[in-house]
């Protein structure tokens, strides 16, 4: 099944649950514009490389679209699709005034110098800074995209435009960056996992953990979860897996990936495949990596007793129906990982209002929105007797679908 088949079948679920006609169905999960260009570069040793770039816009009904910029050599069309319509039921289901939006280019970018990752983003952005803008669409970072790249849309997007910091989102501090945003995902999910367990009445303190992925987002949750008292027993990134029984020590391996790019060989812990991550005995399992990693035959043999889902699009739907069958709790993707463009949206007001705000400030507004999307989302699974994912989409679809009539066809 493809990802974008993976997200419809999502939507009708809660479609259905909503009464949603047909015709709006079909408004609702149609992309406004997909965009394809080519991107052509000079590399270093002065051969031509082709790649190809995508922007998907998905829905604008409620302000602005929204989203990141993924660089991998997996992206394609029909992934790019799919998560721009994920955007759009997440920043309606969070509540920020955006649509959904998502971009990428199938490029392997460690097998690319610095200068010609620089190349490869500015032409991009040379090829679609006619359909992005800090009013139209506007991007951020995403799986193999950082600040270092948003500094670079930023400025390539200002040859065209002039100054205009709104128009990308996760830019370095220096060049009009939020302070809080790097680490926003991560963190949004601990909230959202803090909140699971205290809903589910298992206490936090010495939790196991096992968290697939140590890239921003799996490391940033590691850091906030090993603060909130969990123990994280094993952890996975490309490289494999590692595992202690006694809790992993996260600054301590965070300053070693630093130094090593990868989790393995990490002492005092033994090795673990991917597979052995993901069906180990912990309580807490967290997909911080790729989509469509939780397969059918997976989930029979997953013992977690709930699942945050850290990545976008970790849990195939056969998965989800395990999951749903054995009583385990899966908090969906849109709901778990929305802390990144929460605080995109806080990026982007400070730099529309030429005001900065403290970290603090960031913080404390985002855990906010987490909390008070988390209860809303709970309280709806509660209410309809529905998973937490169909209740997750019932708000978004909600949302989108009001405002669409609001606003007329
Ligand atoms: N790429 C992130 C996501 O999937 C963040 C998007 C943003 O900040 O606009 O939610």
């Amino acid at each position: 099944m493809s990802s974008y088949e993976t997200a419809c079948r999502y939507f009708d679920q809660a479609s259905r649950q909503v009464g949603l006609s047909k015709n709006m169905q079909d408004l609702l999960r149609t992309p406004e514009r997909e965009v394809k260009v080519e991107v052509a570069i000079e590399r270093d040793n002065g051969e031509i490389a082709t790649y190809i770039g995508y922007r998907v816009q998905h829905d604008s009904s409620r302000g602005p679209m929204k989203g990141g910029l993924r660089f991998h050599p997996e992206v394609n069309g029909d992934e790019v699709l799919a998560l721009a319509s994920l955007m759009t039921w997440k920043t309606a289901l969070v509540n920020i005034p955006y649509g959904g939006a998502k971009g990428g280019i199938s490029v392997d970018t460690s097998k690319l110098s610095q200068g010609e990752l620089e190349r490869v983003t500015r032409k991009f952005i040379d090829k679609i800074y006619d359909v992005i803008g800090p009013l139209k669409d506007i991007p951020a970072p995403d799986m193999g995209t950082n600040a270092q790249v948003m500094a670079w849309i930023m400025n390539q997007y200002e040859k065209y435009r002039g100054f205009n910091p709104a128009c990308v989102t996760g830019k370095p501090l220096e060049l009009h960056g939020a302070d809080g945003r790097e680490e926003a995902t991560g963190r949004g999910v601990a909230m959202v996992t803090r909140d699971t367990l205290d809903h589910m009445k298992i206490d936090m303190t010495g939790v196991t953990v096992a968290i697939q992925g140590f890239g921003n987002v799996g490391s940033y949750t590691a850091h906030f979860l090993d603060e909130f008292g969990a123990k994280i027993v094993a952890v996975s990134d490309a490289s494999g897996g590692i595992y202690s029984a006694d809790g992993i020590n996260i600054p301590k391996l965070i300053e070693y990936t630093k130094d090593t790019g990868a989790v393995k060989g990490f002492p005092e812990t033994e090795a673990l495949s991917n597979e052995e991550l993901l069906t180990s005995n912990v309580t807490v399992l967290i997909p911080a990596a790729l989509g469509g990693v939780l397969t059918k035959d997976i989930a029979k043999e997953v013992k977690a007793r709930c699942i945050i889902e850290a990545a976008n699009n970790p849990t195939v739907p056969e998965a989800d129906e395990i999951f749903d069958k054995n009583g385990v709790i899966v908090v969906p993707d849109i709901l778990a990982n929305a802390g990144g463009v929460t605080v995109s949206y806080f990026e982007w007001v400070q730099n529309r209002q030429h005001f900065s705000w403290e970290k603090s400030r960031v913080r404390s507004e985002l855990d906010r929105i987490m909390n008070d999307s988390f209860k809303l989302v709970w309280k709806i699974a509660t209410d309809k007797k529905v998973s937490l994912r169909v209740a997750a989409y019932i708000l978004g679809i909600g949302r989108v679908g009001r405002a669409t009539v609001l606003g007329g066809i």
